[in-house]
């Protein structure tokens, strides 16, 4: 036996007989479906050092698709590893999204696409709508641009174009329109958004035969991970890229679809059997990651959902710690308990990076995050609010993208009076009115208005001040680095003064800055392009720092492919998980429990999950009772530490948790948090600053009431949608 071990080629001795079969097929058409902790990313990432040392691959022919930046790091550190060389570097490895950005550099040109586009983030998104909105005369109560960005995004990922987009009630006439309106405004500003990423590349494979056989020729062999969240436009590109030389091997578990709101589609698996044929399916019933007690626990949930294939997962590691299921009276008690185990399991051994703990939306990480603090437990957060989603990395790299085009509306707006140079709202309304009747960008209506002069002589020398600003930056980035041009728009407009106002968050803002300036000094080779690109494609787990030792809190999305020794799902609540917007619906009501079902099957060793009897929300001031989870039904009490009291069950769903009889306190306390405050001052992106006059909650909604100046008054605008920041106080 243990000779026949040294015969196997190093490549395969840490897998067993199924993966190694399914990393040493011939090429062709391979399907890896197979529950999770199975070992699918392993076996990819096998499979592709397989073809490069045992197949005679080129790097070069190879395109690997992973569903996180940071995942594809990660394959692309472990490749080097196993193959002992660089060679793996020449190989496209990326999320789709990064590999169609860098595909549409090149190629954009066919579909009328400078080189030199940009990305549009979701803020940018929505900054772009709300003008839409507004430009088309739209009711922005009745038709959120949120929900009209939505409505897009699906069309797209469906690679339904404007012209096509199907027409059946009025308010698909206004999508409609929105559509088209919102398509126009970002090509004026050479802007392509995430979704356009996608279709794009796939309308150019569909129509372009020059281009498409190119890229067969170039892509011979593509690898997919998280095949089960590919949606339409993601498919028909692979289909694409495949037509020619059908060596397409992607790894899949259905029961681990969870993006179904992006557009993701499992049934793609079945397109894959139709389209391929000759497709070879494998499957892997090893699980490495959980104890037998959680993947019980695991199965027994997923077991309840119908139009799935029932699959055999087993492990050698048997037993293991039952799962804790725990009551809380509310949130704090809740985040109270997670803090005082994760002391408890930190004392015993366990580092902070072992542990995870995980929600449904990101509002629960605010009690857990309070009761950290109050610990002394260090965590990082996972998404919230992302680094490049800050204020001040916005605003700097809102200066750059001016420099990079100072077409780029966007931008433009955002920056042209931060920080304040005088130029208020009224004269930002004659730019853009010089705009309209030119037909150009804000940047060319300023330069026609500063022209046409009688704008008076304080505003006029603000505006040319900021015009010979822009315009230098636009030279200087042909002979700066990116740094260099960092440097240089942070000390032209004076931003550190700005905005290290003395307070607390002013330093901590101008650290951003400075971090910023770090991330960029790490590749000073880069274009100005690539980074900007890089930037906009940043995803919330990339931002996972493996470097400092802390509690992971994260939402049950970002948790896919990742792994702790120890889980910690809270919320597990009728109206969070299932979440509320769900629960009219089976379908959906099915992807809430794989969602369950993907954060249990996170845990390796120890997994605790805990409810709350009532959870104040941001401006939900009565909080009812909220039920458990009906999904925690479905758990046998065998996987449990605490077997339930089940005498007061009289039937599955009326189950009562023994609280119910007496709670704990009497009263619920409900903090309500509003983010302004009356005589606040803040700064929108349209109508300049303002002033709070009042604040106050309708429903779940802030509603702020607000005074602007230069003559457009008092406006009533949402926290939660309008493009407006409160600014620091004096
Ligand atoms: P998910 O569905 O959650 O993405 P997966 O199927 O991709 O899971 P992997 O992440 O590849 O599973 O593997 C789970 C864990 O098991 C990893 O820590 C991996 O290194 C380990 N593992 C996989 N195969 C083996 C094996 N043959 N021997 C030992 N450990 C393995
Ligand atoms: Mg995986």
């Amino acid at each position: 036996m243990v000779s026949m071990k040294q015969d196997i080629h190093p490549l395969l001795r840490v897998l067993n007989e199924q993966q190694r079969a399914a990393v040493t097929t011939p090429t062709g058409p391979v399907l890896v479906l197979a529950g999770p902790g199975s070992g699918k990313t392993r076996v990819l990432t096998h499979r592709i050092a397989w073809m490069l040392s045992e197949m005679h691959v080129s790097p070069w022919q190879v395109l690997a698709v992973t569903f996180t930046n940071k995942a594809a790091r990660e394959m692309n550190h472990r490749l080097g590893t196993m193959l002992g060389d660089t060679s793996a570097r020449a190989m496209m490895l990326g999320t789709f999204h990064a590999t169609c950005a860098r595909i549409l550099r090149r190629e954009g040109e066919t579909l009328g696409l400078s080189p030199n586009y940009l990305i549009f983030d979701t803020d940018d998104q929505l900054t772009v709508m709300k003008q839409v909105v507004a430009d088309l005369g739209l009711d922005d109560k009745k038709y959120r641009p949120h929900n009209l960005l939505n409505a897009i995004s699906s069309a797209k990922n469906e690679l339904i174009l404007p012209a096509d987009y199907p027409v059946r009630t009025y308010h698909d006439e206004i999508v409609a329109r929105a559509y088209v309106r919102y398509q126009q405004t970002l090509r004026k500003n050479d802007g392509l958004d995430f979704d356009d990423l996608l279709m794009e590349t796939a309308r150019m494979l569909q129509t372009n035969p020059t281009v498409v056989r190119q890229y067969r020729d170039r892509f011979q062999h593509i690898l997919v991970d998280e095949f089960q969240d590919t949606n339409i436009a993601q498919y028909v590109i692979l289909k694409q890229l495949a037509a020619e030389h059908h060596s397409l091997y992607v790894v899949a578990d259905e029961d681990q679809s969870i993006y179904s709101w992006r557009g993701a589609d499992y049934r793609n698996i079945v397109r894959l059997r139709e389209d391929f044929p000759e497709l070879l399916e494998f499957l892997l019933e090893e699980n490495y990651r959980s104890t037998q007690v959680i993947l019980d626990g695991a199965q027994a949930i997923i077991a309840q959902n119908s139009d799935r294939t029932p699959k055999h997962l087993f492990t050698e590691k048997k037993g293991g710690q039952p799962i804790s299921l725990n009551e809380a009276y509310d949130e704090q008690e809740e985040a109270d308990f997670v803090a005082d185990e994760t002391t408890r399991l930190l004392r015993n051994g366990h580092k902070h990076g072992d542990i995870a703990v995980m929600y449904r939306t990101n509002a629960q990480s605010r009690a857990l995050e309070e009761s950290f603090i109050r610990h002394n437990i260090p965590y990082r957060l996972i998404g919230a609010t992302r680094f490049y989603s800050r204020k001040e990395i916005k605003d700097v790299l809102g200066y750059v993208r001016l420099a990079h085009n100072p077409d780029d509306d966007v931008s433009f707006a955002r920056v042209i009076n931060v920080p304040p140079r005088g130029i208020g709202a009224r004269t930002i309304s004659a730019v853009a009115a010089a705009a309209q009747r030119a037909g150009g960008s804000l940047y060319a209506g300023m330069l026609a208005l500063i022209q046409a002069g009688g704008q008076g002589g304080r505003t006029e020398r603000a505006l040319s001040a900021f015009a010979a600003m822009v315009a230098q930056w636009v030279v200087l980035r042909q002979e700066l680095s990116v740094a260099g041009l960092i440097d240089r728009v942070v000390a032209d407009t004076d931003y550190e003064t700005f905005i290290r106002d003395g307070s607390d968050q002013g330093e901590s803002r101008w650290e951003n800055v400075l971090a910023l300036r770090a991330v960029v000094a790490e590749a000073p080779d880069i274009s100005l392009t690539d980074f900007l690109t890089d930037v906009a494609l940043v995803a919330d787990v990339d931002e996972l720092s493996e470097e400092v030792d802390a509690v992971t809190l994260l939402t049950l999305h970002s948790a896919k492919g990742l792994e702790y020794p120890v889980v910690f799902l809270t919320g597990l609540e009728e109206g969070l998980l299932p979440h509320s917007r769900s629960i009219e619906s089976a379908v959906e009501v099915a992807e809430e429990r794989r969602l369950l079902y993907v954060g249990m099957t996170r845990a390796e060793r120890r997994l605790y999950l805990t409810y709350a009897f009532r959870r104040s929300w941001r401006g939900f001031r009565d909080s009812e009772p909220s039920a458990p989870s009906r999904f925690l039904e479905d758990l046998p009490d065998a996987v449990l530490k605490q077997p339930r009291d089940r005498g007061r069950q009289a039937t599955k769903t009326s189950w009562t948790p023994s609280w119910r009889a007496a709670p704990k306190r009497a009263e619920a306390p409900v903090r309500v948090e509003l983010q302004y405050r009356t005589g606040q001052r803040v700064a929108h992106a349209f109508y300049g600053e303002g002033m709070v006059l009042g604040s106050e909650l309708e429903g779940r909604q802030e509603m702020v009431t607000v005074l602007f100046g230069n003559g457009i008054g008092v406006k009533k605008l949402l926290s939660s949608m309008a493009p407006m920041e409160p600014l620091p106080q004096h």
